[in-house]
């Protein structure tokens, strides 16, 4: 084809679409699938929107001078099909979910009350859960500082997102985060700025530190010998937070990465690059 028609074909097109297509944030992050991210073009004109899912507030960044993108997490219970992000100005934006495999893992246990707990176990893990949960749903107005995350350590992964886990044989929730195989003491650092919205020692999850990278993006790290922060406590990409440990359910130390869009736990694989589909 001419060059000249060529150009004349690209210009055809809205101006959106192109700018979507071509946005780094995209091809880098758009895994449409359960427990994956969708990036939704909002459109060009005016200032932020404010958008959501499933009534949840979502991450919604700049790009390429007046260009919105919503950044959207997609929960692993997610029926593959349509569907749609709003838009305060009451515009919809449809978007397609594609199904994604997630394989099974069969781990073994010595402490069984860790498979099965005790009634006071469930006492304390209802109530640990709702503190958790919350933490999830808080939303800061802050534009995160990036949205490719460097790696909080530096090491293999040990066990991917979204693992169908079975201990001692009896299925449990599947794996909401990245493991990686590290030394127990090896510094954690924060992968974007952000700051401490929650610690704890968590029966499942250990010492715990929650980080909030602005508008609902969220990373959790668990398993920790070693809390280096406090709450409230307002961290430079990098900071470090923690060491690795084995607290609460783990086999051995490692450590154990969670992050969270609006709520919804997603492969936090997409962030480093290291998606698999
Ligand atoms: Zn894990």
């Amino acid at each position: 084809m001419p060059r000249f028609l060529a150009l004349i074909c690209c210009l055809a097109l809205p101006l959106s679409a192109f700018a979507a297509n071509d946005s780094y944030i995209s091809r880098l992050l758009n895994k449409s699938v359960p427990g994956g991210v969708a990036v939704i073009d909002l459109g060009t004109s005016g200032p932020a929107p404010h958008a959501s899912f499933q009534g949840r507030p979502v991450l919604v960044v700049n790009e390429q001078g007046n260009h919105w993108l919503a950044i959207v997490g997609l929960p692993l219970t997610l029926k593959p099909g349509i569907q749609q992000v709003q838009v305060q100005n009451g515009q919809a934006f449809n978007f397609s979910v594609g199904s994604k495999h997630y394989p099974e893992q069969r781990i073994t246990l010595k402490n069984q009350r860790q498979v099965n707990p005790e009634p006071d176990d469930l006492k304390r893990i209802n109530g640990e859960l709702a503190e958790q949960e919350a933490a999830y749903r808080s939303f800061s107005p802050g534009t995160p500082s990036n949205l490719l995350l460097d790696k909080p350590v530096n090491g293999p992964l040990s066990s991917r997102f979204g693992v169908r886990r079975f201990f001692n044989g009896e299925e449990r929730n599947p794996h909401a985060g990245l493991d990686f195989a590290v030394p127990a003491g090896t510094p954690i650092k924060t992968p974007a700025s952000g700051k401490v919205v929650l610690i704890g020692n968590y029966f499942f999850n250990g010492n715990t530190v929650f980080v909030d990278h602005g508008q609902g993006f969220i990373s959790m790290f668990c398993h920790l010998s070693k809390i280096d922060v406090q709450i409230g406590q307002v961290l430079n990409r990098g900071a470090v937070v923690g060491r690795v440990g084995s607290t609460g359910r783990a086999t051995g130390p490692h450590m154990h990465w969670n992050v969270s869009l609006n709520d919804a736990r997603v492969d936090p694989a997409i962030f480093i690059g290291a998606f698999q589909p």
